[in-house]
C-alpha cells in the first residue's frame, strides 16, 4: 500500500482544488478560506460544479451538508444531485446555492428552547475552512460530504461547529494584538490547533449483541469482575493480536483517504482497550476528523466481526476512556507561540502566552471542567486512572522556577540542554525534555502545547477547545490592553508575570494529582472540585460564564442558556436509558435464571433429605442466593419508582439531580445484588456474556 498515493484520495484538498478549479476561481476561494470571508455567489457556482464532478468521477451520487448538532454525533440528509431536463432525462447538477445553504427540517435536533417546534427551520452553511469529502458506505455507495455549521432561522447555533470557529477568531485577534505590541507585524492570523489522542473498547459483536446494556448504553450496567483486570499491567502497549492488528490497518487506511493522518497505534492500560492518535492539525478541522475517527472506529469494527465502544466507562474496576486533548496556537508563519526556545526565560512572547493561559484557566477552572463532562465521564475522572475533578496546571519544574524567580524579581535562568544519561552506552544521550511527564495533571504543559487530559472519549472535542480558545482570548486581551498602555513593554511584561502568578500561581501543581494530599491542598487553594456533570454544568447560566461567552461573540446568553438546558436534558436522559435497560435485565433476565436455579436446589434439598443425606451446602446457598435475590427485587422496585419520580419533575437542574442522587445510586445498589448473584450462579445458566467473555475473547 503506497500511502502517500492513497493519502487524502476522498478528500477535496489544495491539490484537488487547483487541479478541478480554474485558476481565478481557486485563487478567490483560498482568499476566502485564508480571510474567513463571504464567497462571492458566482465563485460558488463554479466551485460546486468542479466538486461535482470530481465526486461523480469517483462513483459519487449523492450530497449532504454534514454537521454537528447537539446531539454530540453529526447528522447527514442524501440529496442526489439528480435533476429533470426539459427533455425528460435527467442530469447531474449542484449549483453555489446548493453547497453554500442548506435547509434541513431542524425539528428534531435539540435546540434547548432556541427554536419554538413550529418554527422548524434549520440553515446549514458551508465551512469552507475545513475541506469536503467522499463517503463510502459498505454498500458501495459515495456521497460528498460538505462539513457545514447548522444555525436556527434567527441564526442562533443549534451546532458545535459555530461558536468554534467563533472562538478561534477571537483567539485569533487577541493574540495578534499582543504580537503586535512585541513588534511583530508580519503575522496575519493565529491558529488553534488540536490533536486529540482517542481511546476506546474492542469487543466480540457475539458478546456484544447478547448485553442489552452495553447495545443500548454504550456500558456495562452489570457484570462481577474477570479473575483477572489489569493487574499484571501486560496490557499497555503490549504486543497487538492479528484482529486487532488487521482492524488497525483497516482503520487506518479508512482514515487515511478521508485525509486524517492517523499516526499512533497502541494498546491501552485496561484489557481490549486501545488508543489512537493522528497528527494535530487546525482546531475545526480536527473536531471535524475526530468525528469522523470515531464514526470509521465503528464502521470498520462492524465490518470484522467486532464493536468499537466508545463510552468512558465501558467496564466497572478496569480502566475507561478518554481523549486527551493536545492544544496550541501557531501564527499564520507556521510558528508554535508555545515554544519555549532554548532559553525560555528571555523569551517575553513564550511567557506572556503561559501567562494567560495561567490566568485563563485559573479564572475559568469552573468553566474547563465543565466542558469536559458527561455522564460517563462521571465514572471516570477522580478514581485514580484518569485525573481527579480539580482543575489544576502542570508546567513543569523548570518553567515553574523561571516563573517564581521573575516574580520574586530574581534573575532567571534555564538549565538550558541538560542531557539525560539513559546508563546504557550504546543508546544515544537523550535530550532532557524541560519537564517529565506527569500524567496525573488534568491540564499539563508538554513541552510546546497544552494536554487536557480530562477529555471524555466519546465527546466532541470543539467542546473544550470552545472554552479554551475563549478564556485565553479574554486573558490575551488584558495582557493587550496592558501593554498597549504601557511605554515600557519589557518592565510591564515583568509586572504581568508576576501579577500573573501572584493572582492565579495556585494553579500551577507538579505534584501527584491522584493523591489524597492534593485534594485537601486544593481546597486550601480554593480551587474548585466538581465531581459531577450537574454539579459542573450549574455554572452555565452564571454571569461570569454569559459574559465570557458574549463578550467575545463567542455564544450569546440565549446559546449559552440552550446549551445549559440541552446538556442537563442529556444527562437525564442517559441515566433514564440505563435505569431502563437494568430494568429490563434485571426482570427479564436475572430474576428469571437466579429463580430457575433456587427452584433446582430446593428439589435437590428434597431429593437430598429423601434419602437421608445432607443437603446443607445447598440449604447454604439457596438462603445466600435468597438473600441477594431479594435485594435486588427490592432495589428494582425502588428504582422503578425513583426513575417515575424523577421523570416527573419539570424543572431540568432538579430533574437531573434526582437522576444523579437517586436514580444512579440505586441502579449501583442493584448492580451489587446481580453481580454478587453472578458469582453464585452456574455459568451455564447465567443469562449474559461475563466480563472475562467482554474482556479476553477478542
Ligand atoms: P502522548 O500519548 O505521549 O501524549 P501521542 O503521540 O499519543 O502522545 O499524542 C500526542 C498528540 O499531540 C498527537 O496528536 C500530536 O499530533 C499532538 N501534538 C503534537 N504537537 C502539537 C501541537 N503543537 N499542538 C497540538 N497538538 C500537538
Ligand atoms: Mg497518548
Amino acid at each position: 500500500m503506497d500511502v502517500t498515493k492513497l493519502f487524502g484520495t476522498n478528500v477535496f484538498n489544495d491539490e484537488v482544488m487547483r487541479k478541478w478549479l480554474p485558476k481565478d476561481t481557486y485563487k478567490a476561494l483560498k482568499k476566502t478560506i485564508d480571510n474567513e470571508l463571504h464567497l462571492p455567489p458566482e465563485v460558488a457556482d463554479v466551485v460546486a460544479n468542479a466538486m461535482k464532478d470530481w465526486a461523480i468521477e469517483k462513483g459519487a451520487t449523492h450530497y449532504t451538508h454534514w454537521f454537528q448538532p447537539l446531539t454530540g454525533s453529526t447528522a447527514e440528509k442524501h440529496d442526489s444531485f439528480l435533476s429533470p431536463t426539459a427533455q425528460g432525462g435527467v442530469a447531474m447538477e449542484f449549483s453555489g446555492k446548493q453547497l453554500v445553504k442548506g435547509e434541513p427540517d431542524a425539528s428534531s435536533f435539540p435546540s434547548g428552547g432556541l427554536r419554538a417546534t413550529f418554527e422548524a427551520r434549520g440553515y446549514t452553511a458551508w465551512d469552507c475552512t475545513s475541506p469536503a469529502f467522499l463517503k463510502e458506505d459498505a454498500a458501495g455507495d459515495v456521497t460528498l460530504c460538505i462539513p457545514t455549521a447548522f444555525c436556527s432561522y434567527t441564526s442562533e447555533a443549534l451546532d458545535k461547529k459555530t461558536p468554534l470557529l467563533r472562538s478561534m477568531s477571537a483567539v485569533s485577534q487577541q493574540s495578534l494584538r499582543v504580537l503586535r505590541v512585541l513588534g511583530n507585524k508580519t503575522v496575519k492570523k493565529v491558529t488553534a490547533n488540536i490533536g486529540a489522542e482517542q481511546e476506546y473498547f474492542l469487543v466480540d459483536k457475539k458478546f456484544f449483541e447478547k448485553r442489552l446494556d452495553l447495545i443500548v448504553a454504550g456500558r456495562t450496567l452489570f457484570g462481577a469482575p474477570a479473575p483477572k483486570g489489569q493487574e499484571m499491567e501486560d496490557h499497555y502497549f503490549g504486543q497487538i493480536k492479528d484482529r486487532v492488528a488487521d482492524f488497525m490497518k483497516d482503520l487506518d487506511k479508512e482514515l487515511w483517504k478521508l485525509g486524517i493522518a492517523a499516526t499512533t497505534k497502541h494498546n491501552e492500560v485496561a484489557p481490549s482497550q486501545f488508543e489512537m492518535a493522528p497528527i494535530f492539525t487546525t482546531a475545526n478541522i480536527a473536531a471535524d476528523h475526530n468525528q469522523l475517527v470515531m464514526e470509521t472506529l465503528q464502521k470498520v469494527a462492524i465490518r470484522r466481526g467486532l464493536v468499537c465502544l466508545l463510552h468512558e466507562k465501558p467496564y466497572a474496576r478496569v480502566n475507561g476512556s478518554g481523549k486527551h486533548t493536545n492544544w496550541s496556537l501557531s501564527t499564520s508563519e507556521g510558528a508554535n507561540l508555545l515554544e519555549p526556545g532554548k532559553t525560555p526565560h528571555d523569551n517575553a512572547q513564550f511567557l506572556l502566552f503561559i501567562c494567560a493561559l495561567i490566568s485563563a484557566v485559573d479564572r475559568h477552572a469552573d468553566i474547563i471542567r465543565r466542558s469536559a463532562t458527561n455522564s460517563g465521564n462521571d465514572l471516570r475522572l477522580g478514581g485514580h486512572e484518569a485525573p481527579p475533578a480539580i482543575i489544576s496546571i502542570f508546567m513543569g519544574e523548570e518553567l515553574t522556577e523561571i516563573l517564581e524567580a521573575i516574580t520574586q524579581g530574581k534573575k532567571a535562568k534555564s538549565k538550558a540542554f541538560t542531557t539525560l544519561k539513559v546508563g546504557v552506552d550504546t543508546l544515544p544521550a537523550l535530550p532532557k525534555d524541560n519537564a517529565d511527564r506527569n500524567r496525573t495533571s488534568p491540564f499539563a504543559f508538554t513541552g510546546n502545547k497544552f494536554e487536557f487530559r480530562m477529555v471524555p472519549s466519546s465527546g466532541s472535542i470543539s467542546r473544550p477547545c470552545i472554552v479554551l480558545n475563549t478564556i485565553v482570548a479574554e486573558a490575551l486581551d488584558d495582557i493587550a490592553s496592558r501593554l498597549e498602555k504601557s511605554n515600557n513593554v519589557n518592565k510591564e511584561t515583568a509586572s504581568i508575570i508576576k501579577d500573573t502568578m501572584k493572582e492565579h500561581g495556585r494553579i500551577i501543581f507538579n505534584g501527584n494529582n491522584y493523591s489524597d494530599e492534593w485534594e485537601k491542598e486544593a481546597e486550601k487553594r480554593g480551587l474548585p472540585n466538581i465531581d459531577s456533570t450537574v454539579k459542573a454544568l450549574k455554572s452555565f447560566p452564571g454571569k461570569k460564564s454569559i459574559g465570557l461567552f458574549q463578550k467575545y461573540k463567542v455564544l450569546s446568553k440565549g446559546e449559552v442558556l440552550a446549551r445549559y438546558e440541552i446538556y442537563l436534558g442529556q444527562y437525564s436522559k442517559q441515566i433514564n436509558i440505563e435505569a431502563n435497560a437494568a430494568l429490563d435485565m434485571v426482570k427479564s433476565l436475572y430474576i428469571p435464571a437466579v429463580i430457575h436455579y433456587t427452584k433446582e436446589l430446593a428439589e435437590g434439598i428434597e431429593t437430598l433429605e429423601a434419602v437421608n443425606a445432607s443437603a446443607d451446602v445447598q440449604r447454604d446457598l439457596l438462603s445466600r442466593i435468597s438473600t441477594h435475590l431479594e435485594s435486588a427485587y427490592r432495589n428494582a422496585g425502588k428504582l422503578e419508582s425513583e426513575r417515575e419520580s424523577a421523570l416527573k419533575i419539570t424543572d431540568s437542574l432538579k430533574c437531573s439531580e434526582m437522576f444523579r442522587d437517586k436514580v444512579h445510586v440505586t441502579m449501583t445498589d442493584l448492580r451489587e445484588d446481580i453481580d454478587m448473584l453472578e458469582t453464585l450462579i452456574p455459568r451455564k445458566l447465567w443469562p449474559v456474556p461475563t466480563y472475562a467473555d467482554l474482556l479476553f475473547k477478542l
